[in-house]
């Protein structure tokens, strides 16, 4: 089996690699770091002593780079923009707080009246509203294992009928969910605020597509969809909403921990429709231990050097993927409102916050502002 080309990052002679989150939690390495880079735009740097102590703790380590942008955005900083190391919450606690937290819903209004380039970051939360399952804590199995065990390149590659079996599953689960009123109000925000030129971007960990069926344009999936593959040959991604997505896969499935493994030969799994290819797909998503696509962390990038507001949606502030993205957001004094079912420790960091479902603060707080003319 040829293996598909690596993707190759930009303007460096690093290799990273942000490694899936266990139960949302960032685990994001440099790997083989190539020296002088740190050392080099540190000297450059404005850092403080203190911050440069940290920053030199991390090398080797971990930190997203993103985040300095904030302290020095000419130079040697910009050419490693879109590197990722690993996440330093204190590093950004230490960066501003000229405000307090506010729990004001009329508050947040005044901003998002004037927001010209929203960017909302959505998490599981947003999902499990909708009933989707997310393999994730207690009870978050299928059969007897959980989605970690599954969801990497070596499962796949010791036994590709199970990890099927697990995705056809989550496919056929997620065709009979429909999206929730947060999921709808996003949408039905961007189609409004579109029409008077602002922009509003979702930017999900989430790999449901219920944010597209909700009618959201603008969309950055960073860890893929359960309704793309990609061939583990030649590497072509296609969309796929076939129900099954093979014969052989029929009625498999099952998350009862007492079914026996379909053991489906490879050649009945699905399969590549490039001409003269046919082979083994894979469902397009970022498994454990696998990098997130660098095309779309630049795209990431570049709205999140744009916005005016952010919303971190169903997801907690100090957990991947908002801690990877709003605090460098916050860091530029963009307000950053959190809509989560709990506060976090990180949530005094950013300037709103707002409890409880989505599908009920969310409608709330993008509804059509008296300020709206065109609607
Ligand atoms: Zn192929």
């Amino acid at each position: 089996m040829k293996q598909p080309r690596k993707p190759r990052i930009a303007g460096g002679s690093h290799s990273h690699k942000i490694t899936q989150m266990d139960g949302g939690r960032a685990e994001i390495h440099s790997q083989r770091w190539v020296p002088p880079a740190p050392a080099s735009f540190l000297r450059r740097s404005s850092l403080t002593r203190q911050a440069q102590r940290t920053a030199s703790s991390w090398c080797g380590n971990n930190f997203y780079l993103g985040i300095f942008k904030y302290n020095f955005k000419q130079g040697q900083l910009l050419k490693y923009s879109q590197l990722i190391w690993n996440i330093n919450v204190q590093m950004v606690q230490q960066i501003d707080k000229d405000f307090t937290l506010s729990l004001d819903m009329a508050d947040f209004r005044k901003f998002f009246a004037k927001a010209k380039h929203i960017v909302v970051i959505s998490g599981a939360g947003i999902s499990a509203e909708s009933g989707v399952p997310t393999f994730r804590g207690a009870g978050g199995y299928w059969r007897k294992w959980k989605a970690q065990d599954l969801a990497t390149p070596q499962a796949f590659a010791r036994n590709p009928s199970q990890v099927w079996e697990f995705y056809h599953y989550r496919r056929e689960v997620v065709q009979t969910k429909e999206p929730n009123p947060g999921h709808l109000a996003i949408a039905q925000c961007e189609a409004r605020l579109h029409k008077q030129g602002r922009r509003v971007v979702v930017i999900t960990q989430n790999i449901d597509e219920l944010h597209r069926k909700a009618g959201t344009k603008n969309l950055l999936e960073i860890h893929g969809s359960l309704f793309k593959t990609r061939c583990t040959s030649c590497g072509v991604v296609a969309e796929n909403y076939k129900s099954p997505i093979c014969p052989a896969l029929s009625g498999k499935g099952s998350p009862d921990p007492e079914t026996q493994s379909a053991r489906i030969p490879a050649e009945n799994l699905p399969r590549c429709e490039e001409a003269g290819c046919g082979g083994l797909l894979r469902p397009h998503v970022v498994w454990f231990g696998e990098n997130l696509d660098p095309a779309i962390l630049e795209e990431v990038d570049r709205e999140l050097a744009l916005c005016d507001l952010c919303l971190v949606v169903g997801t907690s502030s100090v957990v991947y993927p908002a801690a990877m993205f709003a605090p460098q957001v916050s860091a530029r004094g963009v307000p950053v409102a959190e809509f989560n079912m709990e506060t976090t420790p990180a949530t005094s960091r950013f300037r709103f916050h707002f409890q409880g479902p989505c599908g009920t603060t969310l409608p709330e707080a993008l509804a059509p502002h008296e300020t709206e003319t065109v609607s």
